[in-house]
């Protein structure tokens, strides 16, 4: 999977709707301070699941939809929409079928957050499988921020192993066994509670 180009509108200060290609392996983007660069950034972190606010660095997700200019009034909806091309099939699962991917996250000023992929609505959960284990995903190393460098070699082992095993594609299988053991654990809880009550039927 390739990211081929991103979407946005009404994200922070691209109110228009506006297409950024990624025609290359390494792109690069300049342009004066404030002009938004940072914001593409964002967009990427906040359609593929991002949840706070901080890290998108406003104080509540709201501040992520256009709130206004000296020109323009704000908007009540943002949306942002990365296109990846598929054509080698390594999307997991039923996606490697496609040979586009299109994942989406809108949001409104009244609270609604809603994610699609492939124009399908879905969880914030299903995007993040399609991203764990491959580098891609809102904290991930495939975006590197001011700093983090630094951050990384200076880290403690516990952190530094965390980024070793997204990495090594470890990290996906670790998060289904975590779900497949609470699924254990409900299912004992589940099979205790009934045994209780045959007991009190006999
Ligand atoms: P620098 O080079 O200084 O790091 P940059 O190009 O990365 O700058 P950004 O931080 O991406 O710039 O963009 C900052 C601009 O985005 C500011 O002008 C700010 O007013 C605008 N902005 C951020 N959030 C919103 C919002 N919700 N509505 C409108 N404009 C916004």
């Amino acid at each position: 999977m390739r990211l081929k180009h991103i979407k946005l509108s009404g994200f922070k200060s691209f109110v228009d709707t506006t297409k950024v290609s990624v025609p290359n392996n390494l792109i690069g983007i300049v342009g004066p301070n404030g002009c938004g660069k940072s914001n593409v950034i964002d967009a990427i972190r906040w359609v593929m699941g991002e949840s706070s606010a901080k890290t998108l660095r406003g104080d509540s997700m709201e501040d992520v939809i256009f709130n206004g200019s000296a020109v323009r009034k704000p908007v009540n909806r943002a949306y942002v929409e990365l296109v990846f091309d598929n054509t080698d099939g390594s999307a997991p699962g039923s996606y490697a079928k496609f040979a586009e991917i299109g994942i989406r996250r809108e949001l409104t000023r009244d609270g609604g957050s809603k994610y699609f992929i492939n124009r399908d609505r879905c969880r914030r959960k299903d995007i993040q499988d399609i991203f764990l284990g491959t580098g891609l995903g809102p904290r991930s190393y495939s975006i590197i921020e001011q700093g983090m460098v630094g951050r990384i070699v200076e880290s403690k082992p516990e952190d530094l192993r965390v980024l070793i095993e997204e990495a090594a594609g470890i990290s996906k299988y670790k998060e289904r066994r975590r779900e497949t053991e609470n699924r254990i654990r409900h299912t004992r809880d589940n099979l205790s509670r009934v045994e209780d009550i045959i007991g009190e039927l006999e």
